[in-house]
């Protein structure tokens, strides 16, 4: 079959090779929120309401505006403000995840050939994106590129789970101006802090120069980590004008985002939100504790790795070039997965670095789970 050159350039995920059906394998490889934190009683709650009540039909199941439905761009306005963000609806995308929000950011400003300026390693969605579009992925100290995008995961970065410091915040704002580029800021994770301070996020600095409506940062929010990620809701943020256009982009891809969800996410931001956020946060603060406490009595000396501030991924070196992927293919057969780090890099980087997930898996398992990475680890060595 003859595809397209954009159908060519798309590649299957690198998290594919941890995929695995085997019920008693400790799984280390998801980036899925535990489902045991869905609000499903409240959400039906809400969706009963919304469908019993007079009107209905039209009000929760007809189109409604390409932007998102208002109620939903005004909760979404308030937490950009507990942020530090001061928007209006007109500065809110609603999208169908944050990845649309990414596909369509990077396709409004990026053209086959051009530059994309990203850390390694990249969240494998992205590099996806990126890849898909025809872009060539830079690091920040390439002299000679003049980037059309800066991409940056400034909050609990996926793989990494590191945090931005506020200097190399503030010198990306900087960047992005001079090159008349645009800095996409992904920040599904921000939320999920579980110790030190928050710092103030790429739009918030761009946005606190002069106004959100002269800002280069698009900020990409999303309810997948902190709500439910079945619901499939994100948002873009940034200057009215570019929140138009792409509005438009995605009225040619799928018209709008679902009304009744929509609703239903607005319905939950109102009252419930604050509440579910607290409550994942106390849960993924343990789950962290139990893998950093598994990590280092099981594991110790075969890798080092940094302790994460929140989000859902420790990113782990391993000592003396052990290979990520034949460790896999050995860990798997003992019941344990991660992600290899190739993943979430270009060229085969990272190929001594896993990804190990805390978010999903019952932390009753860790101990158990990182003694087999550990004994997975150990074979490859003697043998
Ligand atoms: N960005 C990052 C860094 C992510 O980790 C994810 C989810 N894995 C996404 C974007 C996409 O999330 P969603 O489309 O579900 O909002």
């Amino acid at each position: 079959m003859q595809y397209s050159q954009i159908a060519r350039r798309t590649r299957p995920s690198g998290i594919r090779a941890a995929q695995t059906e085997r019920p008693d394998m400790i799984s280390f490889s998801k980036g899925h929120p535990d489902p045991s934190l869905f609000q499903v009683p409240r959400l039906q709650g809400i969706l009963d309401a919304l469908l019993s009540g007079n009107g209905a039909a039209e009000a929760s199941l007809q189109y409604s505006t390409g932007a998102g439905i208002e109620p939903l761009r005004r909760e979404i306005c308030r937490i950009m403000q507990e942020r530090g963000v001061g928007c209006g609806p007109e500065n809110i995308l609603i999208t169908n995840g944050s990845q649309q929000g990414l596909f369509m950011s990077a396709m409004a400003f990026a053209d086959p050939g051009q530059h994309v300026m990203a850390r390694q390693p990249v969240y494998t969605g992205a590099l996806q994106v990126f890849q898909t579009l025809g872009l060539s992925v830079v690091e920040p100290d390439a002299a000679d590129a003049s980037p059309a995008l800066l991409y940056e995961i400034p909050n609990f970065h996926n793989p990494t789970g590191a945090c931005l410091d506020l200097a190399a915040r503030t010198a990306l704002v900087d960047q992005v101006h001079r090159a008349g580029a645009i800095l996409i800021e992904d920040d599904p994770y921000g939320l999920l802090r579980y110790e030190g301070e928050d710092l103030p996020g790429l739009l918030a600095i761009d946005a606190g120069r002069d106004s959100i409506e002269t800002a280069r940062t698009l900020y990409l929010g999303s309810l997948s980590k902190t709500v439910a990620p079945g619901l499939r809701i994100g948002w873009v943020v940034g200057p009215a004008a570019i929140i138009s256009h792409l509005t438009d982009l995605k009225y040619v891809q799928d018209i709008q985002s679902g009304t009744l969800v929509q609703q239903l996410a607005a319905g939950f931001l109102k009252d419930d939100f604050n509440g579910a956020t607290e409550a994942a946060r106390s849960v993924y603060r343990d789950r962290r504790d139990a893998l950093l406490a598994a990590l280092d009595t099981r594991f110790g000396a075969r890798g080092g790795w940094i302790r994460p501030e929140g989000g859902f991924f420790i990113w782990v070196e391993l000592d003396g070039g052990i290979d990520a992927a034949a460790l896999l293919r050995r860990a798997m057969e003992k019941g344990v997965n991660f992600v290899p780090g190739s993943a979430f890099g270009t060229g085969g980087r990272f190929a001594s670095h896993i990804r190990l997930g805390f978010s999903h898996s019952d932390p009753a398992d860790f101990d158990r789970g990182i003694a087999r990475l550990a004994e997975a680890h150990d074979d490859l060595i003697v043998g």
